[in-house]
Protein backbone atom coordinates (compact mmCIF):
# COMPACT_ATOMS: atom_id res chain seq x y z
CA UNK A 1 0.00 0.00 0.00
CA UNK A 2 2.66 2.46 0.85
CA UNK A 3 4.39 1.67 -2.58
CA UNK A 4 1.17 2.19 -4.22
CA UNK A 5 0.98 5.55 -2.21
CA UNK A 6 4.17 6.64 -3.13
CA UNK A 7 4.21 6.36 -6.79
CA UNK A 8 0.84 7.89 -7.25
CA UNK A 9 2.65 10.73 -4.96
CA UNK A 10 5.57 10.95 -7.64
CA UNK A 11 3.07 10.80 -10.31
CA UNK A 12 1.28 14.32 -9.00
CA UNK A 13 4.54 15.77 -8.42
CA UNK A 14 5.89 14.92 -12.08
CA UNK A 15 3.26 15.91 -13.36
CA UNK A 16 2.92 19.60 -11.75
CA UNK A 17 6.62 19.76 -12.26
CA UNK A 18 5.84 19.97 -16.17
CA UNK A 19 3.39 22.97 -15.58
CA UNK A 20 4.38 25.59 -18.04
CA UNK A 21 3.20 29.42 -18.78
CA UNK A 22 2.29 29.72 -22.39
CA UNK A 23 2.78 33.65 -21.83
CA UNK A 24 6.54 33.01 -21.59
CA UNK A 25 6.52 31.38 -25.02
CA UNK A 26 4.34 34.39 -26.29
CA UNK A 27 7.28 36.35 -24.76
CA UNK A 28 10.07 35.10 -26.40
CA UNK A 29 8.24 35.67 -29.95
CA UNK A 30 7.57 38.90 -29.04
CA UNK A 31 10.91 40.14 -28.78
CA UNK A 32 11.54 41.83 -31.79
CA UNK A 33 14.90 41.93 -33.48
CA UNK A 34 13.97 45.22 -35.79
CA UNK A 35 13.08 47.22 -32.82
CA UNK A 36 16.45 46.11 -31.45
CA UNK A 37 18.04 47.34 -33.97
CA UNK A 38 16.60 50.69 -34.58
CA UNK A 39 17.33 50.98 -30.68
CA UNK A 40 20.74 50.76 -31.77
CA UNK A 41 20.99 52.42 -34.72
CA UNK A 42 19.61 55.44 -33.12
CA UNK A 43 22.12 54.95 -30.12
CA UNK A 44 24.83 54.50 -31.97
CA UNK A 45 23.93 57.77 -34.70
CA UNK A 46 24.52 60.11 -31.10
CA UNK A 47 28.02 59.56 -32.60
CA UNK A 48 30.01 58.99 -29.27
CA UNK A 49 28.04 58.71 -25.86
CA UNK A 50 31.14 58.96 -23.75
CA UNK A 51 30.60 59.99 -20.46
CA UNK A 52 32.14 62.92 -20.64
CA UNK A 53 31.24 64.11 -24.01
CA UNK A 54 28.89 66.90 -24.77
CA UNK A 55 24.93 67.21 -23.10
CA UNK A 56 24.09 70.50 -24.78
CA UNK A 57 23.21 68.85 -28.48
CA UNK A 58 20.22 67.02 -29.40
CA UNK A 59 22.15 65.04 -31.81
CA UNK A 60 25.40 64.33 -30.42
CA UNK A 61 26.75 62.72 -27.35
CA UNK A 62 25.81 61.33 -24.05
CA UNK A 63 23.02 64.33 -23.26
CA UNK A 64 21.24 63.68 -26.24
CA UNK A 65 21.21 59.69 -25.75
CA UNK A 66 19.98 59.86 -22.21
CA UNK A 67 17.29 61.92 -23.28
CA UNK A 68 16.40 59.92 -26.46
CA UNK A 69 16.28 57.01 -23.75
CA UNK A 70 14.37 58.26 -21.67
CA UNK A 71 11.66 59.27 -24.01
CA UNK A 72 11.56 56.18 -25.60
CA UNK A 73 10.43 54.74 -22.14
CA UNK A 74 7.86 56.82 -21.67
CA UNK A 75 6.49 56.48 -25.60
CA UNK A 76 6.44 53.02 -24.39
CA UNK A 77 4.53 53.84 -21.16
CA UNK A 78 2.16 55.49 -22.83
CA UNK A 79 1.25 52.78 -24.75
CA UNK A 80 0.45 50.69 -20.83
CA UNK A 81 -1.54 53.27 -19.23
CA UNK A 82 1.57 54.63 -17.69
CA UNK A 83 2.58 51.68 -16.49
CA UNK A 84 6.28 52.54 -16.38
CA UNK A 85 7.66 55.46 -13.76
CA UNK A 86 10.48 56.75 -15.50
CA UNK A 87 13.15 59.02 -14.40
CA UNK A 88 16.80 60.14 -14.29
CA UNK A 89 18.45 59.12 -11.62
CA UNK A 90 21.69 61.22 -11.09
CA UNK A 91 24.85 61.84 -9.16
CA UNK A 92 28.19 63.87 -10.03
CA UNK A 93 31.40 63.20 -10.45
CA UNK A 94 35.08 65.03 -9.81
CA UNK A 95 38.32 64.37 -11.62
CA UNK A 96 39.51 63.51 -7.33
CA UNK A 97 36.78 60.16 -7.49
CA UNK A 98 39.09 58.03 -10.13
CA UNK A 99 42.10 58.03 -12.23
CA UNK A 100 39.98 58.00 -15.22
CA UNK A 101 37.63 61.00 -14.69
CA UNK A 102 38.94 64.22 -17.05
CA UNK A 103 36.69 66.18 -15.93
CA UNK A 104 33.58 66.76 -13.36
CA UNK A 105 30.37 65.80 -14.98
CA UNK A 106 26.80 64.17 -14.48
CA UNK A 107 26.51 60.68 -14.12
CA UNK A 108 22.46 60.50 -14.97
CA UNK A 109 21.08 56.66 -15.04
CA UNK A 110 17.53 56.21 -16.91
CA UNK A 111 15.26 54.31 -14.87
CA UNK A 112 12.07 52.87 -15.83
CA UNK A 113 10.14 51.19 -13.00
CA UNK A 114 6.74 48.85 -13.68
CA UNK A 115 5.68 48.45 -10.34
CA UNK A 116 4.24 45.02 -9.13
CA UNK A 117 1.14 44.26 -7.86
CA UNK A 118 1.65 42.19 -4.65
CA UNK A 119 5.19 43.36 -3.82
CA UNK A 120 5.81 46.58 -5.22
CA UNK A 121 9.18 46.77 -3.10
CA UNK A 122 10.53 43.64 -4.70
CA UNK A 123 12.56 44.29 -8.00
CA UNK A 124 14.23 42.08 -10.33
CA UNK A 125 16.70 44.75 -12.58
CA UNK A 126 17.88 44.66 -16.01
CA UNK A 127 20.25 46.98 -17.20
CA UNK A 128 22.16 47.67 -20.07
CA UNK A 129 24.78 50.61 -20.62
CA UNK A 130 24.63 54.20 -22.32
CA UNK A 131 28.02 54.85 -22.44
CA UNK A 132 30.58 54.07 -25.15
CA UNK A 133 34.47 54.86 -25.39
CA UNK A 134 36.88 55.15 -28.08
CA UNK A 135 40.64 53.57 -28.05
CA UNK A 136 40.98 56.07 -25.35
CA UNK A 137 38.54 56.40 -22.54
CA UNK A 138 38.84 59.54 -21.61
CA UNK A 139 38.82 60.62 -25.15
CA UNK A 140 35.02 62.60 -25.27
CA UNK A 141 35.42 64.10 -29.01
CA UNK A 142 36.48 61.08 -31.06
CA UNK A 143 33.14 58.68 -33.01
CA UNK A 144 32.71 55.79 -30.34
CA UNK A 145 29.34 54.49 -31.77
CA UNK A 146 29.22 51.43 -29.17
CA UNK A 147 27.26 49.66 -31.22
CA UNK A 148 27.87 45.94 -28.86
CA UNK A 149 29.60 47.97 -26.21
CA UNK A 150 26.80 48.78 -25.03
CA UNK A 151 23.90 49.36 -27.17
CA UNK A 152 22.87 45.96 -27.54
CA UNK A 153 22.53 45.60 -23.89
CA UNK A 154 20.72 49.38 -23.68
CA UNK A 155 18.06 48.73 -26.12
CA UNK A 156 17.62 44.80 -24.75
CA UNK A 157 16.55 46.67 -21.52
CA UNK A 158 14.14 49.35 -23.69
CA UNK A 159 12.62 46.19 -25.80
CA UNK A 160 11.93 43.82 -22.72
CA UNK A 161 10.16 47.04 -21.02
CA UNK A 162 8.10 46.87 -24.29
CA UNK A 163 7.09 43.42 -24.15
CA UNK A 164 6.75 42.77 -20.32
CA UNK A 165 4.89 45.85 -19.90
CA UNK A 166 1.82 44.16 -21.83
CA UNK A 167 1.51 42.02 -18.53
CA UNK A 168 1.11 42.87 -14.96
CA UNK A 169 4.01 41.09 -12.38
CA UNK A 170 3.76 40.32 -8.83
CA UNK A 171 7.06 42.04 -8.37
CA UNK A 172 8.32 45.12 -9.84
CA UNK A 173 10.41 45.32 -12.54
CA UNK A 174 13.10 47.69 -13.12
CA UNK A 175 14.41 48.77 -16.80
CA UNK A 176 17.65 51.06 -16.65
CA UNK A 177 20.13 52.39 -18.92
CA UNK A 178 23.60 53.09 -16.55
CA UNK A 179 25.86 55.51 -17.19
CA UNK A 180 29.45 55.81 -16.85
CA UNK A 181 30.46 51.99 -16.95
CA UNK A 182 33.71 52.56 -18.93
CA UNK A 183 35.16 55.01 -16.43
CA UNK A 184 34.67 52.91 -12.92
CA UNK A 185 31.00 51.55 -13.02
CA UNK A 186 29.92 54.16 -11.23
CA UNK A 187 26.09 54.44 -12.70
CA UNK A 188 25.90 51.05 -11.07
CA UNK A 189 27.28 52.27 -7.93
CA UNK A 190 25.01 54.70 -7.66
CA UNK A 191 22.08 53.06 -8.27
CA UNK A 192 22.54 50.06 -5.99
CA UNK A 193 23.27 52.78 -3.57
CA UNK A 194 19.87 54.71 -4.44
CA UNK A 195 18.21 50.99 -3.74
CA UNK A 196 20.07 50.26 -0.46
CA UNK A 197 18.44 53.68 0.66
CA UNK A 198 14.90 53.07 -0.78
CA UNK A 199 15.65 49.99 1.09
CA UNK A 200 14.48 48.07 -2.44
CA UNK A 201 14.37 44.02 -2.00
CA UNK A 202 16.32 42.79 -5.09
CA UNK A 203 15.47 39.31 -5.78
CA UNK A 204 18.38 40.04 -8.85
CA UNK A 205 20.40 42.25 -11.24
CA UNK A 206 20.81 40.70 -14.83
CA UNK A 207 23.44 42.63 -16.63
CA UNK A 208 23.59 42.73 -19.87
CA UNK A 209 26.83 43.82 -21.50
CA UNK A 210 27.45 43.02 -24.67
CA UNK A 211 24.88 40.82 -26.10
CA UNK A 212 25.27 41.14 -30.13
CA UNK A 213 27.99 39.22 -31.86
CA UNK A 214 28.42 36.42 -32.85
CA UNK A 215 31.89 36.19 -34.52
CA UNK A 216 34.90 35.46 -32.19
CA UNK A 217 38.63 36.99 -32.68
CA UNK A 218 38.92 33.00 -31.91
CA UNK A 219 36.91 32.39 -35.35
CA UNK A 220 34.03 30.69 -34.12
CA UNK A 221 31.00 31.90 -35.65
CA UNK A 222 28.05 31.09 -33.21
CA UNK A 223 24.82 31.81 -32.84
CA UNK A 224 22.97 29.75 -29.81
CA UNK A 225 26.06 30.29 -27.06
CA UNK A 226 25.76 32.75 -24.31
CA UNK A 227 27.67 33.25 -21.21
CA UNK A 228 25.94 33.86 -17.60
CA UNK A 229 28.75 35.07 -14.87
CA UNK A 230 27.64 34.84 -11.12
CA UNK A 231 30.43 35.67 -8.54
CA UNK A 232 30.28 32.50 -5.63
CA UNK A 233 29.77 35.30 -2.72
CA UNK A 234 29.50 38.37 -2.63
CA UNK A 235 32.10 40.25 -0.91
CA UNK A 236 29.76 41.45 2.00
CA UNK A 237 29.99 37.72 3.74
CA UNK A 238 31.23 38.29 7.14
CA UNK A 239 34.38 36.14 8.58
CA UNK A 240 31.58 34.07 10.16
CA UNK A 241 29.97 33.29 6.93
CA UNK A 242 32.85 32.67 5.45
CA UNK A 243 34.63 30.03 8.11
CA UNK A 244 30.90 28.05 8.22
CA UNK A 245 31.39 27.32 4.62
CA UNK A 246 34.62 25.04 5.79
CA UNK A 247 31.90 22.81 7.54
CA UNK A 248 28.67 23.38 5.98
CA UNK A 249 29.01 24.07 2.23
CA UNK A 250 28.42 26.89 0.12
CA UNK A 251 31.40 27.67 -1.47
CA UNK A 252 29.67 28.09 -4.68
CA UNK A 253 26.41 28.69 -3.53
CA UNK A 254 25.96 32.59 -3.46
CA UNK A 255 23.24 34.16 -4.02
CA UNK A 256 24.44 35.59 -7.25
CA UNK A 257 25.13 31.68 -8.35
CA UNK A 258 21.41 30.89 -7.72
CA UNK A 259 20.23 33.65 -9.96
CA UNK A 260 22.83 32.41 -12.88
CA UNK A 261 21.24 28.68 -12.52
CA UNK A 262 18.23 30.26 -12.43
CA UNK A 263 18.44 32.17 -15.48
CA UNK A 264 19.88 28.94 -16.89
CA UNK A 265 17.24 26.14 -16.03
CA UNK A 266 14.71 28.99 -17.49
CA UNK A 267 16.50 28.84 -21.00
CA UNK A 268 16.74 25.44 -20.78
CA UNK A 269 12.77 25.03 -20.30
CA UNK A 270 11.57 27.35 -22.56
CA UNK A 271 14.71 28.00 -25.54
CA UNK A 272 15.66 24.69 -25.41
CA UNK A 273 18.04 25.40 -28.56
CA UNK A 274 19.92 28.28 -27.04
CA UNK A 275 23.32 27.10 -24.77
CA UNK A 276 23.28 29.12 -21.89
CA UNK A 277 26.86 28.47 -20.71
CA UNK A 278 27.98 29.32 -16.55
CA UNK A 279 30.95 30.78 -16.11
CA UNK A 280 31.78 30.18 -12.18
CA UNK A 281 33.40 33.90 -11.87
CA UNK A 282 32.66 37.45 -11.48
CA UNK A 283 33.43 38.62 -14.89
CA UNK A 284 35.61 38.40 -17.44
CA UNK A 285 39.37 37.51 -16.76
CA UNK A 286 40.25 41.03 -14.70
CA UNK A 287 37.23 43.09 -16.43
CA UNK A 288 34.34 44.18 -15.29
CA UNK A 289 30.89 45.28 -15.71
CA UNK A 290 27.97 47.20 -13.79
CA UNK A 291 26.84 44.16 -12.10
CA UNK A 292 29.65 44.42 -9.78
CA UNK A 293 28.50 47.58 -7.86
CA UNK A 294 25.37 46.05 -7.00
CA UNK A 295 27.53 42.79 -5.84
CA UNK A 296 29.78 45.00 -3.40
CA UNK A 297 26.27 45.95 -1.70
CA UNK A 298 25.27 42.22 -1.62
CA UNK A 299 22.60 42.02 -3.83
CA UNK A 300 22.15 38.98 -5.94
CA UNK A 301 23.63 40.12 -9.87
CA UNK A 302 25.17 38.34 -12.79
CA UNK A 303 26.30 39.34 -16.32
CA UNK A 304 24.88 38.09 -19.02
CA UNK A 305 26.78 38.46 -22.21
CA UNK A 306 28.08 37.10 -25.77
CA UNK A 307 30.09 33.80 -25.65
CA UNK A 308 32.69 34.95 -28.75
CA UNK A 309 33.88 38.42 -28.62
CA UNK A 310 35.96 40.31 -30.82
CA UNK A 311 38.73 42.41 -29.29
CA UNK A 312 38.96 44.29 -32.61
CA UNK A 313 35.69 46.14 -32.05
CA UNK A 314 35.70 46.60 -28.84
CA UNK A 315 37.09 50.19 -27.38
CA UNK A 316 38.75 51.06 -30.51
CA UNK A 317 38.68 53.92 -32.87
CA UNK A 318 36.73 52.96 -36.08
CA UNK A 319 39.88 53.15 -38.53
CA UNK A 320 41.65 50.31 -41.14
CA UNK A 321 44.88 49.65 -39.84
CA UNK A 322 47.04 46.85 -41.45
CA UNK A 323 43.90 45.54 -43.25
CA UNK A 324 42.15 45.09 -40.28
CA UNK A 325 38.85 47.13 -39.46
CA UNK A 326 38.50 48.73 -36.34
CA UNK A 327 35.65 49.86 -34.19
CA UNK A 328 32.23 49.10 -32.96
CA UNK A 329 29.94 49.66 -35.64
CA UNK A 330 26.55 48.58 -36.22
CA UNK A 331 27.76 46.44 -39.19
CA UNK A 332 28.98 43.66 -36.81
CA UNK A 333 25.73 43.31 -34.46
CA UNK A 334 23.56 40.19 -34.87
CA UNK A 335 20.42 41.05 -34.57
CA UNK A 336 18.47 37.42 -34.55
CA UNK A 337 21.11 36.89 -31.63
CA UNK A 338 20.20 40.29 -29.97
CA UNK A 339 16.77 39.01 -29.82
CA UNK A 340 17.39 35.62 -28.39
CA UNK A 341 19.72 37.04 -25.51
CA UNK A 342 16.80 39.64 -24.86
CA UNK A 343 13.85 37.09 -24.94
CA UNK A 344 16.82 34.92 -22.52
CA UNK A 345 16.10 38.25 -20.14
CA UNK A 346 12.30 38.87 -20.76
CA UNK A 347 11.66 35.14 -19.91
CA UNK A 348 13.51 35.26 -16.39
CA UNK A 349 11.95 38.97 -15.09
CA UNK A 350 8.36 37.40 -16.23
CA UNK A 351 9.11 34.30 -13.96
CA UNK A 352 10.95 35.63 -11.33
CA UNK A 353 8.40 37.93 -11.09
CA UNK A 354 5.49 36.18 -10.99
CA UNK A 355 6.76 33.84 -8.67
CA UNK A 356 5.78 33.71 -4.92
CA UNK A 357 8.70 35.18 -2.93
CA UNK A 358 11.10 32.96 -1.63
CA UNK A 359 11.69 30.76 1.57
CA UNK A 360 13.11 32.34 4.32
CA UNK A 361 15.53 31.01 6.91
CA UNK A 362 15.93 27.89 5.38
CA UNK A 363 17.23 25.60 8.44
CA UNK A 364 19.00 22.08 7.21
CA UNK A 365 19.77 19.19 9.86
CA UNK A 366 20.44 15.38 9.60
CA UNK A 367 24.00 14.86 11.11
CA UNK A 368 24.77 11.44 11.77
CA UNK A 369 20.93 10.32 10.41
CA UNK A 370 20.09 8.18 7.57
CA UNK A 371 18.28 11.71 6.47
CA UNK A 372 17.75 15.26 6.16
CA UNK A 373 15.70 17.35 7.69
CA UNK A 374 14.54 21.15 6.64
CA UNK A 375 12.28 23.75 8.01
CA UNK A 376 11.74 27.19 5.95
CA UNK A 377 9.74 30.34 6.85
CA UNK A 378 7.48 31.97 4.14
CA UNK A 379 6.16 35.24 3.41
CA UNK A 380 2.93 35.56 1.88
CA UNK A 381 2.27 31.41 2.08
CA UNK A 382 -0.91 31.97 0.82
CA UNK A 383 0.68 32.70 -2.40
CA UNK A 384 2.72 29.15 -2.52
CA UNK A 385 1.45 26.22 -4.08
CA UNK A 386 4.29 24.25 -2.68
CA UNK A 387 8.09 24.01 -2.58
CA UNK A 388 10.69 21.93 -4.37
CA UNK A 389 13.25 20.89 -2.35
CA UNK A 390 16.12 20.44 -4.42
CA UNK A 391 19.43 18.55 -4.09
CA UNK A 392 22.82 18.14 -6.31
CA UNK A 393 25.66 15.72 -6.19
CA UNK A 394 28.59 18.11 -4.90
CA UNK A 395 30.35 18.57 -8.27
CA UNK A 396 27.51 18.97 -10.41
CA UNK A 397 26.13 22.93 -11.24
CA UNK A 398 22.77 22.78 -11.77
CA UNK A 399 19.51 21.51 -9.44
CA UNK A 400 19.45 18.41 -10.73
CA UNK A 401 16.83 16.50 -8.68
CA UNK A 402 14.04 17.35 -6.18
CA UNK A 403 10.97 16.46 -4.18
CA UNK A 404 7.72 18.57 -4.72
CA UNK A 405 5.74 19.29 -1.63
CA UNK A 406 2.54 21.11 -0.49
CA UNK A 407 1.13 22.44 2.81
CA UNK A 408 4.24 21.96 4.96
CA UNK A 409 7.39 24.42 5.83
CA UNK A 410 9.62 21.21 6.86
CA UNK A 411 9.82 18.19 5.36
CA UNK A 412 12.23 15.28 6.17
CA UNK A 413 13.82 13.37 3.37
CA UNK A 414 14.83 9.79 4.18
CA UNK A 415 17.88 8.00 3.02
CA UNK A 416 19.89 10.39 1.44
CA UNK A 417 22.61 11.27 3.46
CA UNK A 418 23.33 15.15 3.70
CA UNK A 419 27.30 14.57 3.47
CA UNK A 420 26.60 13.27 -0.10
CA UNK A 421 24.68 15.87 -1.77
CA UNK A 422 24.40 19.96 -1.73
CA UNK A 423 20.75 21.17 -0.84
CA UNK A 424 18.31 24.14 -1.81
CA UNK A 425 14.37 24.62 -1.45
CA UNK A 426 12.35 27.20 -3.70
CA UNK A 427 8.40 28.16 -3.80
CA UNK A 428 6.14 27.49 -6.36
CA UNK A 429 2.97 29.27 -7.02
CA UNK A 430 -0.39 28.57 -8.36
CA UNK A 431 0.84 29.45 -12.50
CA UNK A 432 4.07 26.99 -11.52
CA UNK A 433 6.22 30.24 -11.52
CA UNK A 434 9.21 29.22 -9.21
CA UNK A 435 11.17 31.60 -7.16
CA UNK A 436 14.94 31.42 -6.97
CA UNK A 437 16.48 28.22 -5.01
CA UNK A 438 17.50 29.28 -1.56
CA UNK A 439 20.82 27.34 -0.22
CA UNK A 440 20.16 26.66 3.88
CA UNK A 441 22.02 29.18 5.87
CA UNK A 442 20.48 27.79 9.39
CA UNK A 443 22.10 24.15 10.68
CA UNK A 444 19.64 22.29 13.16
CA UNK A 445 21.17 20.10 15.55
ZN1 LIG B 1 33.17 48.35 -22.68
Amino acid sequence: MKTILTIVFLAISTAFYGQIDTRIYDIVEDVSAEKLEYYVQNLADFGTRNTFSETESDTRGIGAARRWIKKEFETISSDCNNCLEVFFQSKTVTPDMGSRIPKTAEIKNVVAIQKGKKYPNSYVIMSGDIDSRASDTQDFTTDAPGANDNATGMAGAMEAARVLSQYEFDHSIVYVGLSGEEQGLFGGKFLAEYAKEKGWDIIGVLNNDMIGNIEGLDGVIDNRSFRIFSEAHNPTETDRERQMKRYYGGEVDGVSRQLARYVYETTQTYMPEMNPIMIYRLDRFGRGGHHRSFNDLGYPGIRIMEAHENYNQQHQDVRVESGIAYGDVIEHVNFDYVKKLTAVNAISMASLAWAPPAPSEVAIGGIVEPSVRFKWEQENPEDVKGYKVYWRSTTSPTWDHFRYVENVNEITLEGIIIDNFFFGISAVGENGHESVVVFPSKIMR
